[in-house]
């Protein structure tokens, strides 16, 4: 079982989203710091980032964020974290190798093309064997169930891992996801375990 410290949270930039989705970034804050977790995020005052911010601060939770500099500048910042808690990166590989390696456990908030990017690194990197955190989705109002097809589709026709979906969780209970992500028992996965046959040049 991986122990959990820090919980890496990724999530829409966008405020202009239906009121279930914040509520729902909300929660997940306040249940991330309930846990005794550390929550990670990039850092961002406007929608699911900012949702989750808020959530675990204010449940008495620590919230470490890691931002790039030109949204720092130009007033992006979420203003309720601490100073020493605000980690600045001048270029975006910076700041999601940040995000990446902060976090004992990857949560995915509904979100735009950043956090599926996110989403879809550190499930490329679980199956080349990179990391073996735990990655769960949160499917509020089932915004993540194209992404679920998709992927298990990609495992039946074999372009993942045979067996992978045993790396995420997609649901849309939070306590289901925190249990989940608690309890998570790494199976073996790396470069190789999806190729198959390798072209003989005899
Ligand atoms: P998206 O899912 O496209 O809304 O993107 C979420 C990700 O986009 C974040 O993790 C950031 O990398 C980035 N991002 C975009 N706009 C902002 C912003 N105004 N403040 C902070 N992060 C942002």
């Amino acid at each position: 079982m991986t122990e959990i410290q820090r919980v890496t949270v990724y999530g829409s930039a966008s405020s202009r989203i239906d009121p279930i989705f914040i509520e729902a970034g909300e929660a997940l804050g306040e249940a991330i710091a309930a846990r005794g977790w550390i929550q990670v995020n990039g850092g961002g005052r406007t929608g699911l980032m900012c949702a989750a911010s808020d959530g675990g601060l204010r449940a008495g939770g620590e919230v470490e964020v890691v931002i790039l500099e030109i949204f720092k500048e130009r007033g992006f910042l979420h203003q309720g974290i601490p100073a020493d808690k605000v980690f600045v990166e001048d270029n975006m590989p910076g700041r999601k190798k940040g995000l990446y390696e902060r976090g004992d456990a990857y949560i995915g908030l509904p979100g735009g093309l950043g956090t599926y990017e996110e989403l879809m690194e550190v499930l490329s990197w679980r199956q080349l064997g990179f990391h073996r955190k735990p990655i769960a989705m949160l499917n509020v109002d089932g915004f993540y169930d194209p992404l679920e097809s998709l992927l298990l589709d990609s495992i039946r026709r074999g372009f993942v891992a045979e067996g992978f979906d045993s790396c995420w969780c997609i649901t849309p209970d939070q306590n289901e996801l925190l249990d989940w992500v608690a309890g998570y028992e790494p199976e073996d996965f790396g470069i190789g375990s999806k190729v198959g046959e390798t072209r003989d040049f005899g």
